[in-house]
């Protein structure tokens, strides 16, 4: 063996060494003394072996250069768990990736209240306690032309908290067509009875007709149940009873009818060229006594779950020791005002509110961008991969129309290789854009990796890390 490949143990500097070098101060001001010797030990540890096998230039166990690899570790153990990302999936209200995102007036509104003290329990004009749900209840009035208004938590808490005020140890009436599961763990009935309401199905999964509810109504009911079903369709030979005849018949029974929307929307969605989704305001006018629906969906606002209604039921609702249970904090309500603010005037809204903007944009937009990111996205990615610029299908997500398509683009990514290896490498290329700074979600179909840009607004951050790429 010539002698230049001989392997020397090298010296690991010690742990006392490290600290009293002047390159350790920045980082024991910023993590601690007990974070840098804990790192500092652990690199020693990892390094051990190398040096003891002469695998390590001098260099490499330089002082500053070891603090530095222990800076490089305390930076990644420190890093926020909560990670912003680029959605590219072609889903805009993505539950996984946090559904609605906020208008600026409403980020402005939650700053504030994070940032003051505030009147959120406190009426100003008689120096009394007040109500959490007054600061919003007057707005969603005017939006939906309810008496009486309640918010919770989420939807489901809404539900949940519907139910179990209106209808407990009592029969709750519903469409075998309505039982729905929103996500695995939010299924009507599992929530009818947590909320303590015997479930009484009724009609079939594709046709209910208002003699079953007739029939299913006796002294042990305690209210009539529809569900939007926002994340299926049936097609075909199908019946249901409209909400205005639903309404009339439990009137006739005296029974409530509840009526939960899902995400439901304020303002008629088909005047911006979306699909048709029902409104709160027709609901109520419909005769729905009470209706819930969420914040975070279609109406573009922070996660909550609205409760609107007859003023008499409201009550009942707020009087249950569940509503304190379930109640929102007061970010979400700063949130939630600003956002309903913006619905006061709708030749704007599309302009303001970020949801309602991106599901509108024109797909012609989205493919320009798509081709004026193309070139650069090519070079970084190399001859193994053939990008190309396409017209693609995304979705509003949520659960809302579930077979609605919104004309979209996408930059398609197809790797150079034989069949077999094909998929590996597409899955190679998925991870490594999910690992960059800001993680880019995509979506694999078709052999091919899409990337959606319906949803990108922030080119500049979306080019600036593109050099990272490793494939
Ligand atoms: C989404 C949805 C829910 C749950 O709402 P969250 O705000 O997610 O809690 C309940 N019912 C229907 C019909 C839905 O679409």
């Amino acid at each position: 063996m010539p002698s230049s490949l001989a392997k020397l143990p090298t010296r690991l500097p010690s742990i006392d060494t490290l600290l009293r070098h002047p390159a350790s101060l920045p980082l024991i001001e910023r993590y601690g003394r007990d974070a840098v010797l804990a790192s500092l030990r652990q690199l020693l540890d990892d390094l051990r072996d190398d040096a003891r096998l002469g695998r390590l230039a001098a260099a490499e166990l330089a002082a500053p250069v070891l603090l530095g690899r222990a800076g490089e570790r305390l930076i990644a153990q420190h890093r926020s768990q909560v990670r912003r990302v680029f959605n590219l999936t072609g889903t805009v209200l993505h539950t996984n990736l946090g559904r609605a995102l906020l208008p600026e007036q409403a980020i402005d509104a939650v700053q504030r209240a994070a940032r003051y003290p505030l009147n959120l329990e406190f009426d100003l004009a008689s120096g009394k306690r007040g109500d959490r749900d007054d600061l919003i209840e007057g707005l969603i009035r005017e939006l939906t032309g309810a008496e009486a208004v309640t918010v919770v938590n989420n939807n489901a808490a809404a539900v949940l908290l519907a139910l179990n005020s209106l209808g407990a140890r009592k029969e709750g009436i519903i469409s075998r067509g309505e039982l729905i599961e929103i996500g695995g763990a939010f299924r009507i009935p599992d929530i009818m009875a947590r909320a303590g309401v015997k479930l009484h199905e009724v009609g079939t999964t594709n046709r209910t007709h208002a003699r079953d509810y007739e029939a299913a109504i006796s002294p042990r009911s305690g209210l009539l149940m529809r569900v939007h079903c926002s994340n299926y369709s049936i097609q075909g030979f199908t019946t249901q009873v409209p909400t205005a005849e639903l309404a009339q018949l439990a009137h006739r029974h005296d029974l409530p009818l509840l009526e939960d929307l899902g995400s439901g929307s304020l303002l008629d969605l088909t005047r911006w060229g979306l699909p048709a989704e029902p409104t709160v305001r027709q609901a109520l006018a419909d005769g729905a006594d009470i209706v819930t629906f969420s914040g975070d969906k279609l109406l573009g606002g922070p996660q909550a779950g609205i409760i609107v209604g007859r003023k008499d039921l409201i009550a009942r609702i707020k009087k249950n020791p569940l509503k304190r249970a379930l109640r929102v904090d007061k970010l979400t309500l700063a949130a939630l005002e600003a956002v309903l603010g913006l619905y006061r005037n709708p030749d704007q809204l599309a302009e303001h509110l970020p949801s309602l903007r991106l599901l509108t944009r024109p797909q012609a937009d989205i493919l320009q961008q798509a081709e004026r990111l193309l070139p650069a996205l090519a070079h970084q990615l190399g001859e193994q991969w053939t990008v190309s610029a396409e017209r693609a299908l995304g979705m509003i997500g949520s659960g809302s129309q579930p077979v609605a398509r919104l004309p979209s683009a996408a930059l398609c990514m197809r790797a150079q290789v034989s069949k077999r290896l094909r998929g590996r490498s597409l899955h190679a290329l998925e991870a490594a854009l999910r690992a960059l700074p800001i993680p880019v979600l995509g979506r694999i179909d078709d052999d091919a990796l899409w990337l959606d840009l319906r949803q990108l607004d922030d080119e500049a951050a979306w080019l600036a890390q593109l050099p990272q790429v490793q494939v």
